[in-house]
């Protein structure tokens, strides 16, 4: 029996990692895989980092994880995440950032595949928006199904027959002779305009696919925000969903 949780991009907001986490042991999930950006933006870097070390999940590396776990300057970087990034190297230390360096990018999880960003390309870090920019990653996809973050958006591409076609996140079935590249949205920082925890079930047994979105102690993550003299829309734009 395979019940798997996919989650991305928890970006330092333990509150919603914690309910999150609490939704896929009441959803009765026996595998979790993570698509990277697990620090980055929010309050709780370490914390984050931890727990998600101490899962023991499969996971990938994202372009947060990897600029956290650099020394070097950022490039095309804009005041806000750049203050961000700086607070979340001064919280990490060597050990973590080693631990951050040496995820690997794209990962086989049978029966399907996890990347942050593409599979094509997935150290530049492409931002997948509309089935134009999908094209490319599916001549790379080799499992009928993968599972991406990066977006913050949930969706679902799907290439049948030469041609891919988009589609808004909601529960489907995986049909044959289809690929799927689905994004499961972000934990700690959603940009569909809700401000709910998002994430993925994808279960074997049923051959179904459910997106999930989870309510979390908000004030308190946004309270930690300001706390800690990030930038203060950090803690806006988390109520907002954007
Ligand atoms: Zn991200």
């Amino acid at each position: 029996m395979s019940r798997f949780a996919i989650i991305s991009d928890i970006h330092a907001n333990l509150e919603a990692l914690d309910a999150v986490l609490f939704d896929i042991q009441a959803m009765n999930c026996n595998s979790i895989a993570c698509l990277g950006d697990v620090v980055g933006y929010n309050a709780s870097p370490v914390e984050c980092l931890e727990k998600i070390r101490s899962l023991g999940c499969q996971i990938v590396k994202g372009n947060h994880d990897e600029a956290a776990s650099s020394e070097e300057n950022p490039e095309k970087m804009n005041p806000v995440a750049y203050n961000a990034l700086m607070w979340t190297r001064s919280q990490l230390n060597e050990e973590q950032k080693i631990w951050l360096r040496k995820l690997l990018l794209r990962r086989n999880v049978p029966p399907f595949t996890i990347v942050h960003a593409t599979l094509d390309q997935p150290a530049l870090w492409h931002y997948i928006v509309n089935q134009y920019d999908a094209d490319s990653n599916f001549n790379s996809q080799l499992t009928p199904i993968c599972f991406h973050g990066h977006t913050h958006i949930p969706k679902v591409f799907i290439y049948e027959g030469g041609k891919t076609t988009e589609y808004s996140a909601g529960d489907f079935s995986p049909e044959q002779g289809k690929k799927y590249f689905i994004n499961v949205g972000s934990v700690g920082q959603p940009r569909d305009n809700d401000w709910r925890a998002s994430y993925c079930i994808y279960d074997t047994d049923f051959n179904a696919i459910y997106f999930r979105r989870v309510e979390y102690d908000i004030a308190t993550a946004q309270q930690k925000i300001l706390e800690a003299g990030l930038p203060p829309i950090l803690a806006e734009r988390l109520g907002k969903g954007i």
